[in-house]
């Protein structure tokens, strides 16, 4: 004869619980409560003195609730524990994500250039002093060497240090061209894109990193007509419209000549808008011919080869195909604005 008394038989199915470790031995307990012993205490109860019947019953209706429940959470147990996957629940649909407009730009150039027989390299974001700025000859008293322009790494006894052993983030992706020319031999057509560091306030147009795209061809009888033919064939594909490209005087210490690269804007097709400034033109990037003291650090011979570089952020380029005007919304992390590209 079985225990009839539901308070009882709670008891030692808890202890009985209690004592065993795996959920398929508390499943079994479980099972063998409820088919057993509930139910040998429902099939008594015809039998009990009416005085019995309303404790009991109450007693076995919480039972059964509770082995109900336990049951519920062993299994529940035993689903995270196996990875047990119930088919025939509702599917949830996976979030997708999409590639950052940064990373779609970048892409996009390199699918240009490399048409043109350019090859995509990249190099250290950690660099040393003199490949962010001796081989590119920015001499030692240029501005862009001091600590307001270039984020330093601090290292221990840093006084006697030469510039190829200081680190510092690097200023431009310049200084993967000049690792690029050590080992390679002309003709060379390479494109850098990387990220870059500055150590500047940030504004609506200024980050203290952001993504560059460099460029450089070197090669015998290279010229700014070879440079202006190329470049503007990337910006007729960037933008796929008609541009037209215009060169200005500048200065670069790794060029020379150097000058400022503008297109017309596609926005107002130069009659001017707030896109250009009302200028009807758009600066994209500094170029020019590579200076001969570049080539020299990199051991190639100026008496034989010529280059054009180049160089402007990608974030530029995608503030202007697509219209943005904050530098810091690619930043942000901010998914309603991501989710638009
Ligand atoms: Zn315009």
């Amino acid at each position: 004869m079985k225990e009839q008394d539901p308070k009882l038989i709670k008891k030692r199915f808890l202890k009985e619980l209690k004592d065993v470790k795996t959920s398929e031995e508390k499943k079994k307990i479980c099972k063998k409560y409820l088919e057993e012993d509930l139910s040998s205490v429902f099939s008594s109860f015809k039998n009990l003195p009416a005085a019995e019947k309303a404790r009991v019953g109450r007693g076995a209706n919480e039972l059964k609730q509770l082995l109900l429940t336990k049951m519920e959470m062993v299994k529940e147990t035993e689903k995270e524990e196996t990875g047990w996957l119930d088919v025939t629940l509702p599917g949830k649909e996976p979030i997708l994500g999409n590639i950052h407009p940064l990373t779609q730009m970048q892409k996009k150039c390199e699918d240009i250039f490399s048409k043109m027989g350019f090859v995509t390299i990249e190099g250290p974001e950690l660099e040393n002093e003199w490949y962010n700025f001796d081989a590119l000859n920015v001499k030692e008293d240029h501005p862009a060497r001091e600590m307001q322009d270039t984020l330093f790494v601090k290292q221990k006894g840093r006084e006697g240090l030469t510039s190829k052993e200081k680190l510092l983030m690097r200023t431009q992706t310049s200084a993967v061209q000049v690792r690029y020319m050590e080992k390679n031999k002309p003709p060379l057509r390479v494109i850098v894109p990387g990220r870059v560091f500055r150590n500047e306030a940030t504004d609506n147009s200024h980050e203290i990193n952001f993504y560059q795209l460099e460029g450089l061809m070197v090669g015998e009888d290279v010229s700014v007509a070879n440079f202006k033919a190329i470049i503007g064939s990337f910006f007729q594909n960037l933008f796929a419209t008609d541009v037209e490209i215009r060169l200005r005087p500048s200065y670069f210490p790794f060029t020379e000549p150097s000058f400022e690269v503008d297109v017309s804007c596609s926005i107002c097709k130069k009659k001017g808008c707030s896109a250009c400034q009302r200028t009807g033109w758009i600066e994209v990037m500094g170029a020019g011919m590579v200076h001969p003291n570049v080539l020299q650090s990199a051991k190639i011979d100026t008496s034989k080869f010529t280059g054009f570089a180049f160089g402007g952020g990608v974030d530029r380029l995608a503030m202007i195909k697509h219209e943005i005007n904050d530098i810091r919304l690619f930043y942000g992390g901010d998914l309603r604005f991501l989710k638009q590209f």
